[in-house]
């Protein structure tokens, strides 16, 4: 109980400071997963990430990504993980248009709050990821815990990757945090390995898993964000076009999305 309570806090500190109406009646975050300010649509492209912006970053083998890592091995492990979420967007013809920065951070804080996995920063259009080491203290008490640390950690990669990447091809910006969290979380637990996948989905309850009626929403977003996480990986494969789902979320609002509530 004592994350949920955590999570509580946090979430109505997101929704009071995330979501701010803009001169079109829209939203959208210049932080995914911790707020800033809110963004119009005509400022939702920041400059692009290069070497210069961020100075010891080096470009991954595989992909326009542009790493600042502490060691080789920081940098191999977030190269890989990135090139595993741009392959998993790649299927749905979704790609990079700029190169993409990730820092990985000895620790990563929450405007708001204290210190997170990670978050994307569209402003700066760069991905911030807490380093390896400090992931224990963060996942205790969470159904991630149970996970093989190296897969979960890769698997968080992704998931801000996902963020930078779907940012890099939005038309417009979507008015509930579900809509963002969405892709990130869908595609975050599909690159986990089958087996730690399985271990992961099979720590909820299954029924309410594979509802069909429930709608994605921020409330649950926020108070039960792994829950969520597995629900979104459920709907997106069981979907006969998951794709599809990516590119309506680009374009704007979708069906199974439910509005936010304020
Ligand atoms: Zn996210």
């Amino acid at each position: 109980m004592r994350f949920v309570s955590r999570w509580g806090i946090i979430c109505l500190l997101v929704i009071l400071g995330q979501v701010q109406p803009t001169a079109r009646g829209s939203s959208s975050p210049s932080v995914l997963e911790a707020p800033t300010r809110a963004a119009g649509p005509g400022d939702q492209s920041p400059p692009a990430a290069n070497l210069a912006n961020f100075p010891g970053a080096e470009r991954c083998k595989e992909r326009p990504v542009d790493v600042t890592a502490s060691s080789s091995d920081e940098h191999r492990l977030a190269c890989s993980a990135a090139n595993d979420a741009l392959q998993l967007l790649g299927r749905c013809n979704i790609t990079l248009r700029r190169p993409l920065h990730v820092q990985i951070m000895s620790e990563v804080r929450h405007p708001f709050s204290g210190p997170i996995f990670g978050l994307f920063d569209t402003k700066q259009d760069r991905v911030l990821v807490t380093q390896e080491a400090n992931i224990p203290a963060l996942v205790e008490g969470t159904p991630y815990a149970a996970l093989p640390q190296r897969d979960f950690y890769r698997s968080l990669i992704v998931h801000e990757v996902i963020h930078g990447a779907m940012h890099q091809n939005l038309k417009r910006p979507a008015a509930s945090h579900a809509a963002y969290e969405y892709p990130a979380y869908a595609l975050q637990i599909e690159s986990l390995a089958p087996n730690v996948r399985e271990d992961f989905l099979r720590s909820f309850d299954q029924t309410a898993l594979k509802a069909q009626s429930t709608l994605f929403n921020d409330p649950v977003l926020f108070f039960d964000p792994y829950f969520f996480a597995a629900r979104a990986y459920h709907h997106f494969k069981a979907s006969a076009d998951g794709c599809a789902h990516l590119t309506a979320l680009l374009e704007g609002e979708v069906a199974f999305i439910a509005p936010p509530l304020m």
